[in-house]
């Protein structure tokens, strides 16, 4: 989902980044809480330490989100699940799983485990600044506050039941249990998550033109991405549905052109890309490994000199290697590929069978639709 993100080190070994329009948040979460929320509920300080309050605030809430994505993280795993990363951002945060969970008791602790954290520290924010009163500055306590109630809001927010909020997957768990089949449930849950981003953006909007808040943006804007990623699911579910039990070697091409990784970019060119069809190459060690891609886009930005000097090993991006019997219903959770630019290098016993590119990935899904439609039409 996202591609370049600033890397925050790793927690309970999952890797953490932060998009960066999470800077974003930072400003704006320090702004409402420095120029307006912290005076009101704590007037008489110097102007720069609602700033400096603000910040901090900010800071911890970052934290508080991140908590609640760790733990979907680490009950993901706990389920066998896989987990690529954790990425903080403009809207909140993402844990990416990969892979489905096995059961709806599972998918149901995986997401509501997120709200759940969020809920308990709302209680212990609050509790804390309760208990505190006595000791605490009052401009530290309202910090805390507002950290125990935002958590709050975020937990109870989390729990509307639309994809792709937590509440949409505990939605989804409840129908998958009680009639058996997944896919439906999941589209129930999407559909749903449609309906809730409509309510959102018109709630935002009224909120805007009507209330003159500015904030309602931020809702129709939340709304707009909600209906996004609800459609995105609804798509991605029927293209699973479709793809069915579909294997990676049944849709890579299996006769690519593998690029010399002891050649010269040079040489490369000379002896191989001049000569087929292809923008995009495997590159292959010396003896025999697949070691990189290389596209001929990425050499355009070499000068002759550098092209003469250089050995392709040494300028191919790292693999992304699959195995051939991979499911594609499951790669489409991995991967998304760029036409020109990404290549899946499909692996059959170490060696190079076949590659996968973003071209051969949209062939097989509109065969796998016109298989769903006529059933006239042949297999691939
Ligand atoms: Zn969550």
């Amino acid at each position: 989902m996202f591609r370049t993100t600033i890397p925050l080190g790793r927690y309970a070994g999952v890797a953490v980044g932060a998009h960066w329009s999470v800077v974003i948040v930072l400003a704006l979460i320090s702004w409402l809480l420095g120029a307006s929320v912290l005076p009101a509920a704590a007037p008489g300080y110097p102007g720069s330490w609602y700033w400096i309050t603000g910040a901090l605030t900010a800071v911890f809430f970052l934290v508080s989100l991140l908590a609640h994505e760790l733990t979907h993280a680490v009950l993901a795993r706990h389920h066998g699940m896989g987990v690529k990363r954790i990425t903080l951002w403009m809207l909140g945060g993402v844990a990416e799983l990969e892979g489905e969970p096995p059961s709806p008791k599972a998918d149901l602790l995986i997401a509501a485990s997120g709200p759940a954290i969020s809920l308990l520290l709302g209680g212990l924010f609050l509790g804390g600044a309760y208990l505190a009163a006595a000791v605490l500055p009052p401009l530290a306590l309202s910090g805390l506050g507002w950290l125990g109630v935002t958590n709050l809001i975020l937990g109870v927010f989390n729990l509307l039941p639309g994809a792709p909020l937590d509440g949409g997957r505990v939605l989804r768990a409840a129908v998958w249990h009680f009639t058996g089949d997944r896919a439906r449930a999941a589209a129930t849950a999407a559909k749903v998550g449609q309906v809730l981003g409509l309510v959102f953006i018109a709630l935002g909007l009224a909120e805007t033109f009507l209330l003159g808040q500015w904030t309602g943006l931020w809702l129709a804007f939340l709304g707009w991405f909600l209906m996004g990623a609800a459609q995105a699911e609804l798509t991605g579910g029927l293209a699973r549905r479709r793809l069915g039990d579909l294997r990676a070697r049944a849709i890579m091409d299996p006769h690519p052109v593998p690029a010399a990784g002891w050649f010269t970019v040079q040489g490369f060119l000379d002896q191989t890309a001049g000569t087929v069809r292809h923008r995009l190459f495997p590159v292959l060690s010396f003896d025999g490994r697949p070691i990189g891609v290389v596209s001929l886009a990425e050499l355009t930005r070499m000068t002759p000199d550098q092209r003469l000097a250089t050995r392709l090993s040494d300028v191919c991006r790292p693999p992304q290697l699959v195995d051939a019997g991979e499911r594609v219903a499951d790669l489409l959770n991995k991967v998304s590929l760029r036409p020109g630019t990404d290549l899946l290098l499909v692996v059959e016993q170490g060696r190079l069978a076949g590659t996968i590119s973003s071209e051969d990935l949209a062939r097989a899904l509109e065969l796998a639709a016109l298989r769903g439609q006529d059933h006239n039409v042949p297999a691939s």
